[in-house]
């Protein structure tokens, strides 16, 4: 298995089109990198000059110890597995393990060992005989992951694997791919604009943008030390809230104040505000719906942490319920207990956990705290 390195990799399509700009990025061996982001951020522009199927325009790329930007895609030790799995349909799921393997005059003793062992790894082995139209979309997906896998690649590459699949056959797979990465001790690269599989897959994940990289973090990172305002919303859902308010000093305390509240921040954050001169200046405030309670133990003081907030919608998931308000102009979302007696109508207490806010810089987007 194989370490990658990309440094100062641009990408600049022949209109003239920066697709990415100075991606810089080492990749250790057995990593699961995710790179997430919306889409035309340039993900799968990057994924595909890891796979010489897209010219590097600069910049280097080095699979181990060798420089491959001039190296073909099938001398790369690589395998990508693309979102529409591209199979034969005249042939038996056997077949379109093997036929890579045929083109490179495996054995056919090799090729059929490797034709199992994969199928066992993947579950697939009462399937080899079908053809592709007597299988169901996951059972496809594993088809197409099992063609990767019979090669032994040093890096697998996939771009968006699940996207075509039902929202079920989604979380089942995830689990799948989870469990593939552990027993082939693989690298993967993996390519997706949803945040949730990012999260639950990632070793690390790149969050990029306009061609540009955002960050790189380990999921939980991520989820509570975002760089900036996009990362915060763009990682979590229902996404963070973001509040406009202006910094106060009020004594030794340093308060965000928006419309008639005012939230007094606790000592570590204060001071990287009044450190920054944030002081007299409008900041973003950032907290996540699961950050906010509507119990009465964490509002009993009725501190600068707590707002009245009039329940506009009421979401019962199961497990989760999110209520929907509106304070002061702005939209705020709070994940609550199901047990939550309040409906729409009703106005409450809800409490900040202040230790859990983000600010923002409201011009620079970038996080100060
Ligand atoms: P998606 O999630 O929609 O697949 P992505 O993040 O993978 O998006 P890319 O496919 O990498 O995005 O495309 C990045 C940008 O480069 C987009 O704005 C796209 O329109 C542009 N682009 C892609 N291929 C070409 C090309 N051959 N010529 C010019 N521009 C291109």
């Amino acid at each position: 298995m194989a370490s990658l390195s990309l440094k100062n990799i641009s990408k600049t399509y022949p209109n003239g089109f920066q697709a990415v700009k100075n991606f810089n990025l080492d990749i250790a061996d057995k990593e699961f990198i995710i790179f997430v982001g919306p889409s035309g951020c340039g993900k799968s522009t990057t994924l595909r000059m890891i796979a010489g199927l897209e010219e590097i325009t600069e910049g280097e790329l080095w699979i181990g110890n060798n420089l491959v930007n001039d190296v073909e895609p099938k001398d790369r030790d690589i395998a990508m597995v693309f979102q529409n799995y591209a199979l034969y349909p005249h042939m038996t799921v056997y077949d379109n393990m093997a036929f890579g393997l045929k083109l490179r005059k495996t054995p056919k003793e090799k090729i059929d060992q490797l034709v199992q062992e994969a199928a066992k790894i993947l579950d697939i082995v009462p399937l080899l005989d079908r053809k592709p139209k007597a299988l169901s979309g996951g059972q496809r997906q594993r088809v197409a992951m099992g063609r990767a896998i019979v090669r032994n690649p040093k890096v697998f590459l996939m771009d968006e694997p699940l996207s075509n699949l039902d929202a079920k056959l989604r979380v089942q797979m995830r689990i799948e791919i989870s469990k593939i990465h552990q027993s082939l001790e693989a690298t993967i690269i993996y390519v997706t604009h949803d945040q949730t599989e990012a999260l639950t897959l990632g070793t690390r994940i790149v969050v990029m943008k306009d061609g540009v990289m955002q960050q790189v973090a380990t999921p939980i990172d991520l989820y509570t030390k975002p760089c900036n305002m996009f990362v915060a919303g763009f990682i979590g859902s229902p996404q963070m809230n973001f509040i406009d308010c202006k910094v106060v000093k009020d004594g030794d305390d340093v308060k965000l104040e928006f419309g008639s509240h005012s939230i007094k921040l606790p000592e570590g954050k204060a001071e990287k505000i009044v450190e920054g001169g944030y002081i007299g200046k409008d900041v973003v405030l950032g907290i996540r719906p699961e950050d906010i309670k509507d119990e009465e133990i964490f509002v009993a003081d009725g501190g600068d942490n707590v707002l009245d907030a009039t329940v506009k919608v009421y979401e019962m998931l199961g497990a989760e319920v999110f209520l929907y308000f509106t304070v002061e102009g702005h939209d705020i979302t709070v994940r609550v207990n199901p047990r939550t007696t309040a409906r729409p109508g009703d106005t409450i207490k809800i409490a900040l956990d202040t230790s859990k806010i983000h600010v923002f810089d409201k011009e620079t987007e970038v996080t100060i705290t």
